[in-house]
């Protein structure tokens, strides 16, 4: 059976944090399918098609990644996309109480599903999609905390 990884996420914007959880990943998995969840009453200062392209444009060439959005429960967008595995990101013990917890659910809801978790490289730690936006929203540079293929 094809290992298939949901990496599921708001991406507003895609940071380099995003990246480098994804690249990591890459080898771990057949498929990661990064999936941008709509269901959150999170931030709807980037669109989803904006999000989306972002995302086609760093990996456009990579036949293992696959772009998509959802809406509702990830567990149940797991089941429709043949995935057994979620894959997320760990900067530190605020993301881990948080994540833990939602591991712990998914699989309760449904005990095929296994998160995995990386940890994010310490020079990187400290970026955040909420705080990019907040610079953006500021009229600050961001480049060097989003992927060369975006430009916002
Ligand atoms: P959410 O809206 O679910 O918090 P995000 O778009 O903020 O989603 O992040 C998606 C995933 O990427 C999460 O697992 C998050 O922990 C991880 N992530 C975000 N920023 C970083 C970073 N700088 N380093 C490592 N992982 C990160």
């Amino acid at each position: 059976m094809k290992r298939t990884a949901i990496f599921p996420g708001s991406f507003s914007p895609f940071t380099i944090g995003h990246k480098s959880i994804i690249d990591r990943a890459l080898p771990l998995f057949d498929k990661i399918i990064i999936a941008i969840g709509i269901n959150s009453e999170k931030d709807k200062y980037f669109s989803i098609e904006e999000r989306m392209q972002w995302i086609k444009n760093v990996y456009h060439n990579n036949s293992k990644i696959q772009i998509d959005f959802y809406e509702g429960l990830t567990v149940d967008f797991c089941k429709k996309m043949n995935a057994n595995y979620i894959l997320r990101g760990l900067r530190d013990s605020h993301d881990f109480k948080f994540e833990k917890n939602i591991a712990q659910m998914n699989n309760d809801l449904n005990n095929k599903i296994e998160t995995i978790f990386l940890i994010t490289p310490p020079e990187i730690s400290h970026i955040s999609s909420t705080i990019i936006r907040d610079i953006i929203k500021n009229g600050g540079d961001v480049s060097k905390f989003i992927p060369k293929e975006i430009s916002i």
